[in-house]
């Protein structure tokens, strides 16, 4: 594990073996270190609650460590049951977080940056700017704390939120190990989505990990002159050369690629856009996503009506492209991210 971005105090970020080797450099069994990785991963927030550790070991781990947590500063229900998490982070800072319940079980969108680099002219998110990466340990604080609150077990977890997480590569992968870890809270990889905006180098490193994790790649557009008006990122890498590393995503790990497509009324949602994006798509294994794009404060952007919805569904479908249209959760508390934290910090350029 690259420890290059590891803060050596945040205890909640390291690797179960990490910990045994820390913890043994202080003369510490192995057993003691698993049994302050299960506290850990249970969400105790103090080292006086880990209470089969003597008072003198729990006085030296918190002199030594801190424990990462993300505060409930704002929650809001959806009559539809989705809850959105506004959480406050140590040094002040704020991501967001969303509760959604399926009946496969219950799945929480996560942040893994406080704001985004990206510059996506539909995005919230991107307007209030980057201000930094989460640690692996405040990514996983997200899920335990909403866990905590819901009083439920979280089954499934999609890297969607606040950030790009594969501008935050390593504590990304550090977190995947960490929430599907045995002695942590044991989820299976494949009850997990990572969205991209479209990173070329960290898609090819990814696929050649084999992560069992599924790849949503955030297209939004048939072209290169559409998505490069769109999205910023597409001018470091075109769609030749996302789509190149989405197929050999595809083709390394047997995994269905999702891609996400947020129809902008008069922008990407034509019958020609339609049949473009599925000429683009062939020989990858790929659904897309479709999603009336949401209202941001200031782009402009109008969202696409039903029946465009349903036509360029059936466009795709026609030419072998299996499409949804995506239920949208939570509309009534502006669960899409960015939104409250926007609001909160005052950061509205608008
Ligand atoms: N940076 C990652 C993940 C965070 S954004 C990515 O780009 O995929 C999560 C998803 O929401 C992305 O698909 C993003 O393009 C989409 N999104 C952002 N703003 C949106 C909006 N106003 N309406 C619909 N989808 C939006």
């Amino acid at each position: 594990m690259n420890t290059e971005f590891l803060n050596p105090k945040d205890i909640k970020s390291k690797t179960l073996s990490e910990m045994q080797e820390e913890l043994g450099a202080l003369g510490l069994p192995k057993y003691r270190a698993l049994q302050v990785y299960r506290w850990l991963h249970r969400g105790v927030t103090d080292f006086s609650q880990m209470s089969d550790l003597s008072k003198a070991l729990r006085e030296e781990l918190s002199q030594r460590y801190f424990i990462a947590w993300a505060e409930v500063e704002q929650k809001r229900v959806s009559k539809d049951g989705t809850v959105k998490y506004l959480f406050r982070l140590p040094d002040g800072e704020h991501v967001e977080s969303v509760l959604m319940h399926y009946h496969h079980g219950s799945s929480i969108c996560i942040s893994t940056q406080v704001g985004c680099k990206m510059n996506c002219s539909f995005c919230a998110t991107g307007q209030s700017g980057f201000a930094r990466n989460l640690a692996a340990s405040e990514i996983l604080s997200q899920v335990q704390a909403a866990s905590l609150d819901a009083g439920e077990r979280i089954s499934h977890i999609v890297l969607m939120g606040m950030g790009e997480p594969l501008d935050n590569y390593q504590n990304v992968l550090r977190f995947l190990e960490l929430v599907t870890s045995q002695e942590g809270l044991n989820l299976s990889m494949r009850h997990i989505s990572l969205s991209t905006c479209g990173l070329v180098d960290k898609i090819y490193d990814l696929a050649d990990k084999r992560l069992q994790l599924t790849l949503s790649v955030s297209l939004h557009a048939p072209n290169n002159e559409i998505r490069s008006r769109t999205m910023p990122v597409n001018k470091r890498w075109n769609m030749e050369e996302l789509l190149k590393a989405c197929k050999y995503y595809s083709d390394k790990t047997g995994r269905r690629i999702s891609f996400e497509y947020a129809m902008i009324n008069g922008v990407n949602d034509m019958d020609w856009c339609a049949k473009e994006l599925a000429s683009r798509l062939r020989g990858i294994l790929a659904h897309v996503n479709l999603i009336p794009v949401n209202d941001v404060t200031g782009t402009g952007y109008k969202k696409s009506g039903l029946d465009r919805q349903q036509r360029f569904v059936s466009l795709l479908e026609e030419r072998g492209v299996t499409a949804t249209v995506r239920r949208t959760l939570g509309s009534d508390i502006e669960a899409s991210c960015g939104q409250l934290r926007r609001k909160v910090e005052g950061r509205d350029r608008t």
